[in-house]
């Protein structure tokens, strides 16, 4: 089952894919399949071999190992393909990339991600989980439900106040010149630092509203 197209969840396909059939949301397969090119990426059509041969719109369950294990797809969250994975009888949730646990997120707005969109996602997923659920994060260590909270809280928070700063009308170079309150520091990470976080935000809600420019 794969969680999303990146190449840093789907590079085992080329190995699994001779010996098992890979799962995946309909536009992972397609993203995979045509190869894609954006400011961020290029990447090369994947092989037959490393191709999802099973795909679903909005949910599928396999059962298998004595439980029902069922993928859930979250509309443009981190992608447009994402799908939270939820072993019920283990009492285990695989996020893939819709949780980075104690990090600022990537999403990646040229794959169908959004800001607002993976924090409602987020939201959904912490209403639809049983008490005392193990969370694998994309990115990141074994979560507990409060983990996950906490990066939801982070995500209302550091949206909140770019959002903020959007309304009064400051560009992204001053937003980022202000940076977010010390208390989210230690999110920042080399691959999203404060800045890139800030910059997405950014991106998303102009992208959404269509009426601010970088
Ligand atoms: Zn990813």
């Amino acid at each position: 089952m794969n969680t999303h197209w990146h190449g840093d969840h789907t590079g085992g396909n080329g190995v699994f894919g001779p010996e098992a059939p890979i799962i995946a949301q309909t536009n992972v397969r397609k993203r995979l399949a045509d190869g894609y090119s954006s400011p961020n990426y290029n990447v090369k059509p994947a092989p037959k071999e490393a191709l999802p041969v099973v795909t679903f719109d909005q949910t599928l369950s396999v059962h298998f190992n004595g439980e029902e294990i069922r993928v859930l797809h979250f509309p443009h969250g981190h992608t447009d393909g994402d799908g939270v994975i939820f072993f019920t009888g283990a009492n285990v949730v695989h996020m893939g990339d819709d949780f980075f646990n104690g990090m600022f997120p990537f999403v990646d707005l040229d794959s169908g991600g959004d800001v607002e969109g993976y924090m409602k996602n987020v939201g959904d997923v912490i209403s639809k989980l049983p008490a005392n659920v193990k969370i694998i994060p994309g990115h990141g260590p074994l979560a507990s439900i409060d983990d996950l909270k906490r990066f939801h809280h982070m995500l209302t928070e550091t949206t909140g106040i770019v959002r903020k700063k959007m309304a009064e009308g400051k560009k992204v170079e001053q937003i980022k010149a202000d940076g977010l309150p010390a208390e989210w520091k230690s999110w920042s990470w080399e691959f999203v630092s404060s800045d890139r976080w800030i910059e997405t935000i950014y991106r998303s809600f102009s992208a959404r509203s269509g009426s601010q420019k970088p």
